[in-house]
């Protein structure tokens, strides 16, 4: 699995921080989505999966790896 998030389009709400603590942060500057691990384990996939579906901008694509 690989995850991709569009900061260009991202608006900063953190739902896929709060989801999927360990695949999405936030910088401290400017609050957008920072991805920690663009190949997450295999055990975070339905974390990510729903980060992806809650995502309210919808900047989030997961494929697989
Ligand atoms: S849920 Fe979407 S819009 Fe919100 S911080 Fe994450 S990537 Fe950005």
């Amino acid at each position: 699995m690989r995850v991709r998030a569009d900061r260009e389009r991202c608006i900063g709400a953190g739902l896929c921080v709060l989801t999927a603590p360990e695949v999405f942060e936030h910088d401290d500057d400017e609050g957008l989505v920072i991805i920690l691990e663009a190949t997450p384990a295999a055990h975070h996939r339905d974390n990510v999966e729903l980060a992806r579906r809650l995502c309210p901008a919808g900047v989030i694509s997961v494929e697989p790896a």
